[in-house]
Formats: structure tokens, C-alpha cells, sequence
């Protein structure tokens, strides 16, 4: 048999795909199997330094003074492109992520070409603040702000959602004229590398997108947020990689927008719907095998229906369908790595440590095949744990949740918060006065009554505390890609 020759996944800098390095190379691995499909291309601090210098060339070139409607107008033709690849994207998410066809069509991909869209219609439509300043006497001035790009933002993203967290991220700093180096989670290099061929194929301008392949210390991830000539830092992962990447551009004094990690809670009223509520939980807990930073971890249960919802999650995690990602009928994949799992199973045997109850799940199930070289774990569900045990306190990324009783509105508030986290949560009530008080109460960036992880791209999107600082969606996308310059002119 001979060898097939490896396939690459290249570094995009300057409008063009680099040459790869075989000496600097990385293993692209199928988390549904264990097995290597390419070897990525790890860039170096010269490659770095050259993405970062061609997008501030494709800057100098006028790539932010074009007219809104022609950067729009791109943006459109991105979405459109990418819906014409869809199945190409589908792919390669798997490949990355094994997690189930089904959630990369409807969740992961859908939503680049929505991203696309959604902040090409929000930069057209957006106005310019102005104020007529009156001073007495007849004298007035006129302030107005024009807002301009940030410059060269640097965009660092997860291996979670990666093509959906990317393209919330690249959609609205294009739009709004900036240009970006992108670096993709090690663990997911393959879609950020399929824009770059989409965004050159519509004809967004060389230099304007770049990809820089690696990890964080000592790599690409160092490297970029290192170099003194990127004018932003966006960010989506962890909130110690968050804090980490704070310091690093503090000297500079860069603006930078964090969406990091999450322990988030749901409340559970006894006046709940049990079956809206056990599907909503059950989703809020299980989707992308819990490695969304919204998925919930911590479940608080009014105490008459407690046994009611236990019973309910535990029934409905044993719907679920682990298995190879390309069957329809699977719903759930395994975690991204063998690292990733490392640290979830650890969590597992804490929990028992720390005297937990395990209704279902808890360790490796025997998946048969080839898909036993995966880093699969069992959905699990605890009860009998309080807040001061650190699976309380710690986000896990799996699919794993603790629930606990609760008999006061002002006790489950209390219990909610009880966090360093602040992203998300969702209160399940039928009483509405409750549903907006409550939701109103809880410490986080997000907060749904009866749903969750629905999400109007238009709306601020982010967290408090640990969970991150800023907020992007919509407008406040706007804000954060670009710079006000107030104008006062004495009429
Ligand atoms: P991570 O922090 O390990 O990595 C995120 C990205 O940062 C990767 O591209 C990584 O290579 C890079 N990186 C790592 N160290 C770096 C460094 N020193 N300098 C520069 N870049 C560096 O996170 P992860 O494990 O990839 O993702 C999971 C985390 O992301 C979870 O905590 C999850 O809650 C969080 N997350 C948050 C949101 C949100 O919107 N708030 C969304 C998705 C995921």
C-alpha cells in the first residue's frame, strides 16, 4: 500500500495560501475517532508579523474608505457564497469537531451566512450621533461623531462553535472597514481556512482577511496579541487565556472585548410546564455535548417538582444518540480532544468525591469501532451536591450538570448568583411577573425565560464577572469595531 500523500491546511496571508513548513506542523485529528486527517501548518512570529503587515496595507490601500454600501454589499455576497459551499463547510466542521450533521447544518453553519447578513443590514442602517449644543445668546454648536475602524483587529477564537464564533467576529469588523488575522482554535483550523477561499472568491480584498495558524503560548496566539502593530484584540475562550491576553496588550493599552467562560445556572419554578421545561433543560445542558458557554451546569429546582425533573433529564439523556457524526439519527458527538476529556472525566471523579448523587452517566461509554480511539463521555446528571463544591464552581465544558432544591424565589436568586461567572441563565416559570423579575435579577450578560440559546443577532451579546468584558451583537458590535471622533463645529 502506498502512503497517500498528507493533505495540508495552509496559513492565508495576503490574499494568498502559504506554502506550508513540514518542519512546523500540527496534527488535524478527528475527535470521533482519534484519527489524523491533515497536518495543519503552524505559523511562525515572521509569518505573524507578515499577516499583521498586510492587513495594515490592505488598510492603506482604501479598503476602510469604501463606501459602506460596497463593504455591505461584499458581506452579502460572503453569506451567499458560503450557503453555495454549504456542504463543503458541513465537512470540514465535522472533521474538526465530530460533532452531528445535523446541529452543523442547522446551528454551526447556518449561522455564518445570518452573521454575514445580519451585520450588513446593521452597518447600513446605522446613523451617526449628533447634538445641537446651545450656549446661550444665540450661539450654538453642532457635535457630531464619525465613527472610524479600529485598525488591524486581531480575532482569536475557540474550538467550540468555531465557524458561528468566527464569523460573529470577522462579519462586523469587516463591515464596519477594519482588517483582520484571524487564529483559529488549534483544535479547529479547518473552516476559518474554507472563508479565506470563499471571501477571495467574492472579492474582498487581498490582505483584508488572514489566517495565522498555532496555539496560544509560545505560538500564533502569543505571537499576534504580542505584536505591537494590531490595533484590537477580539476574543472568544477561556477566562484565564482572557486574562492572560489582557496583560499581554496592557502596555499598548488596546481595546479589547472578551466573551469567556461561563457556569451558568436555570431556575425552575414548580408552576413550570414539566415537559417545555425538561426539553429546555435537557438542551441547555446536552447541545454540542455541553461545550457551549451557555449550556447550563448548575440546575436549581423549586422543591415540589424536584423529583419530577430529575426523572425527566434522566429519561431524556437516555434519548440521546452518541455515535459517528455523519448519521442523521446522531445527536450528540464526543468532547473536541483527549485532553478536553481528560478534564471532564477528572470532573467526574470529583463530583463522586465530593458526595454526589450520579442518576445517569459518569464515565466512558464503550462506543465500538473505530470510534473508540474518540474522546466520547457518557451524558451525566448529579444531584446531591451544593454550591461549595468546586463542580459548583468550575465551568467543566461537558455535558454534565449538578441540580439542587430549592423552596424561596429569593433563595434560587440567591443560589444563581452565587458565582464568578455572570454569562447566561434561564428561569422556567409560567408566572410572567416572575419570569421578568427573576431574569431581571440574575447577575449575567443573557438571561431567557422558558428557552434558551435564542439568540436575535441584533442584541447585546457578552457576560459580567469572570464571563467576559463588553458586549458584541448589533450595535454594540459597532462600537466596539470602531473609534468615535466628536466633531464640534461653532455655528
Ligand atoms: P482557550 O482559552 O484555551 O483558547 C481559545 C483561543 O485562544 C484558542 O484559539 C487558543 O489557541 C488561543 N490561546 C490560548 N492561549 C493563548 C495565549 N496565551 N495567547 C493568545 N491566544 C491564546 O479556550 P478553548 O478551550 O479553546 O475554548 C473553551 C472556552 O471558551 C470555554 O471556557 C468557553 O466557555 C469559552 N467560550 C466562551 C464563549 C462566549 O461567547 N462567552 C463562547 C464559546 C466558548
Amino acid at each position: 500500500m502506498t502512503a497517500q500523500p498528507q493533505e495540508w491546511i495552509r496559513n492565508f496571508v495576503d490574499g494568498a495560501f502559504v506554502d506550508p513548513d513540514p518542519n512546523r506542523a500540527f496534527a488535524a485529528v478527528d475527535p470521533a475517532t482519534g484519527a489524523t486527517f491533515a497536518q495543519v501548518h503552524e505559523a511562525d512570529r515572521g509569518l505573524v508579523d507578515r499577516a499583521v503587515a498586510a492587513a495594515r496595507a490592505a488598510l492603506a490601500a482604501g479598503w476602510a474608505e469604501r463606501p459602506v454600501r460596497e463593504r455591505a454589499d461584499l458581506l452579502r455576497r460572503a453569506a451567499d457564497r458560503i450557503e453555495e459551499r454549504f456542504d463543503e463547510f458541513v465537512a470540514a466542521e465535522i472533521a474538526d469537531t465530530g460533532k452531528p450533521i445535523t446541529q452543523a447544518r442547522e446551528l454551526d453553519i447556518a449561522r455564518a451566512p445570518a452573521n454575514f447578513r445580519t451585520f450588513a443590514d446593521v452597518v447600513s442602517a446605522a446613523g451617526q450621533e449628533s447634538f445641537l449644543t446651545e450656549m446661550g445668546g444665540g450661539r450654538r454648536a453642532l457635535n457630531y461623531a464619525v465613527r472610524k475602524p479600529l485598525g488591524v483587529v486581531a480575532v482569536i477564537v475557540p474550538w467550540n462553535l468555531p465557524l458561528l464564533l468566527l464569523t460573529w467576529k470577522v462579519a462586523p469588523a469587516l463591515a464596519c472597514g477594519n482588517a483582520v488575522v484571524v487564529k483559529p482554535s488549534e483544535d479547529t483550523p479547518s473552516t476559518a481556512t474554507l472563508l479565506a477561499e470563499v471571501l477571495a472568491e467574492v472579492g474582498f480584498p487581498r490582505g483584508v482577511y488572514n489566517v495565522v495558524h498555532g496555539f496560544g503560548a509560545g505560538s500564533a496566539g502569543a505571537f499576534l496579541t504580542e505584536d505591537p502593530h494590531i490595533d484590537g484584540v477580539t476574543f472568544t475562550g477561556s477566562s484565564a487565556t482572557g486574562s492572560h491576553v489582557m496583560k499581554t496588550v496592557a502596555p499598548r493599552v488596546r481595546p479589547v472585548s472578551f466573551e469567556l467562560g461561563g457556569k451558568n445556572a436555570a431556575v425552575v419554578f414548580d408552576d413550570v410546564c414539566l415537559d417545555e421545561a425538561i426539553d429546555g433543560l435537557s438542551r441547555s445542558i446536552f447541545t454540542n455535548t455541553g461545550q457551549v458557554c451557555l449550556c447550563t451546569e448548575r440546575v436549581y429546582v423549586q422543591r415540589a417538582v424536584f423529583g419530577d425533573i430529575v426523572a425527566g433529564l434522566v429519561e431524556r439523556a437516555g434519548r440521546l444518540r452518541l455515535g459517528r457524526p455523519t448519521d442523521t439519527a446522531t445527536t450528540t458527538g464526543p468532547l473536541i480532544s483527549q485532553k478536553h476529556r481528560q478534564k471532564v472525566q477528572a470532573y467526574l471523579e470529583l463530583a463522586e468525591a465530593e458526595g454526589a448523587e450520579v442518576h445517569t452517566g459518569g464515565g466512558i461509554p464503550a462506543m465500538g469501532a473505530d470510534l473508540d480511539g474518540g474522546s466520547w463521555i457518557e451524558p451525566t446528571l448529579w444531584t446531591g451536591l451544593t454550591n461549595r463544591d468546586r463542580v459548583l464552581r468550575e465551568e467543566i465544558f461537558g455535558p454534565v450538570a449538578a441540580l439542587i432544591p430549592f423552596d424561596t424565589e429569593a433563595e434560587a436568586i440567591a443560589l444563581a448568583n452565587d458565582t464568578d461567572y455572570g454569562l447566561a441563565a434561564a428561569v422556567w416559570t409560567n408566572d410572567l411577573r416572575r419570569g421578568h423579575r427573576v431574569a431581571q435579577a440574575m447577575n449575567v450578560g443573557m438571561s431567557w425565560v422558558n428557552t434558551w440559546f435564542l439568540r436575535d443577532l441584533r442584541s447585546p451579546f457578552g457576560g459580567v464577572g469572570l464571563s467576559g468584558i463588553g458586549r458584541e451583537g448589533g450595535e454594540s458590535s459597532l462600537h466596539f469595531y470602531t473609534e468615535p471622533t466628536n466633531v464640534c463645529v461653532q455655528l
